[in-house]
């Protein structure tokens, strides 16, 4: 039979990760002669979920066992977790669910977008755990079963990608990460763009090693785990690994975003919304930049902030009356308007820049001074005047073109699509 286990809810931002959990289990179970099947799943749950610890990720695999080995797959991933979960910490809630059956509810796949793409309660995934049969498995408050739910549901049909994630030995976690930045340069210029973020184009800056004190060496995204596992034959690692483990993953998808008219749009959602901008790109303290949209239910801020670095000065460029496609997440906010946090942005049309220029003196060649409305032009050091009417309206070159931008890797969230995949993937089961 198949037994499907999901895990989420077991770090802290001190310590541990649920993709080190989960990998840890399999490995466990692995010395048992019970194989993890295809490869386990590292599904990014809802992004502007304010109760997440960082990059809200959950983890699912699928075991096929005989019924006399179910209690000890049970017993050996529940012992995983009360081992390494961070359950000292208030916040560390983790949850565990067991499903058996070969195929996967259509509810619990409901489910699982909704929690890519929403909120849900406790109660609604304990309601569905119970109508579908499935275990669910609390510790402490549980709220981890949400996402272990969410993980096992999500069957990654219209988009996919691969993470192969190398984990540091117990004695260097929370030290500075040694990965020879040079061969990491090297990995992507052979192997982009079928792995991706790996190095910030515009600083360098390496991408594929994390800044929190989590066991993870570091992660190479790519498109299938043939492309990942040949980039890390390329990565000097500096330290030792204490394994490594390639889930299949929806990081990099979009499966977060959903198209919406801007009055429809709700805190804690991610968005793509048409409109035109009504309000021009200004500037706030701390370098955003802030822009308003309308569609014709309502109008939307939409910000680029800092740390999107170059795609800001796309972003400065627009004028009122350019339409755009704008991707992004929603803050939460008590008061209208929304402000959607921009991940991506499509230039649909140019509005036309326009600029009244006042007649030349048709002495001295110099621009005319306006006498006051209606009241005509003169050139005041040769007394030559113009009648109203003789300004010329011209029009100036736009300094951006249509198309579509995105922020750098160091300000991409993990579900974000980059545009790369875009150009590049051709699988045909994948939509974009
Ligand atoms: P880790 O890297 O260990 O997975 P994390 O950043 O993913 O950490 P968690 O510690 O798992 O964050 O905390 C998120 C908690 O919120 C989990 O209990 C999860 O079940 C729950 N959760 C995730 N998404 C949603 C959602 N959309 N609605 C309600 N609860 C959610």
């Amino acid at each position: 039979m198949l037994l499907r286990v999901g895990i989420d809810d077991t770090d802290s931002k001190e310590n541990m990760c649920t993709t080190y959990v989960g990998a840890v289990a399999i490995e466990r179970l692995k010395a048992h002669n019970i194989v993890a099947q295809n490869h386990p799943k590292l599904i990014r749950l809802n992004p502007n979920w304010k109760l997440k610890t960082r990059g809200n990720c959950a983890v699912a695999f699928t075991v096929k066992v005989q019924n006399h080995q179910v209690p000890l797959v049970k017993e050996t991933v529940l012992k995983t977790v009360e081992e390494l979960a961070e359950l000292h910490v208030e916040t560390t809630n983790p949850g565990v669910v067991f499903c058996q059956g070969e195929k996967i509810p259509t509810k619990l796949k409901v489910f699982s977008k909704k929690v890519v793409q929403d909120i849900v309660t406790i109660e609604e995934a304990e309601a569905l755990a119970r109508e579908i049969g499935a275990e669910a498995h609390k510790f402490k408050l549980g709220r981890g079963i949400i996402g272990a739910l969410a993980a096992i549901g999500n069957t990654l049909e219209r988009d996919w990608t691969f993470e192969l994630i190398a984990y540091r030995t117990p004695e260097n976690r929370g030290t500075p990460r040694k990965v020879d930045a040079a061969s990491v340069a090297e990995m992507d210029a052979k192997t982009y763009p079928n792995t991706f973020d790996n190095l910030d184009p515009s600083t360098g800056e390496i991408r594929i090693t994390p800044h929190t004190p989590c066991p993870i060496l570091y992660g190479i995204r790519g498109e299938s785990p043939e492309r990942v596992r040949e980039a890390n034959e390329l990565v000097r690692a500096l330290e030792p690994i204490e394994h490594t483990i390639i889930y299949k993953t929806n990081q990099g998808t979009d499966e977060h975003l959903k198209k919406v008219k801007i009055a429809e749009a709700k805190p804690y959602w991610s968005i793509i919304a048409d409109g035109a901008v009504c309000l021009a790109p200004r500037i706030i303290t701390g370098g955003h930049v802030i822009f308003r949209i309308r569609d014709e239910t309502g109008e939307i801020d939409c910000a680029a902030y800092e740390p999107t670095r170059q795609f800001r000065e796309v972003v400065k460029k627009l004028i009122v009356g350019d339409r755009v496609r704008a991707y992004g997440g929603i803050k939460e906010k008590l008061e209208l308007p929304l402000t959607i946090n921009l991940e991506k942005l499509a230039i649909l049309k140019l509005a036309p820049a326009l600029r009244k220029e006042n007649p030349k003196c048709p002495s001295c060649g110099k621009r005319m001074k306006s006498e006051g409305k209606n009241k005509g032009y003169s050139c005041k050091r040769c007394k030559i005047k113009a009648p109203a009417g003789s300004a010329k309206v011209v029009r100036l070159k736009r300094e951006i073109d249509l198309g579509k931008f995105e922020v750098p890797p160091r300000a991409r969230r993990h579900l974000a699509r980059p545009l790369i995949r875009e150009v590049h993937v051709k699988f045909p089961t994948r939509e974009f």
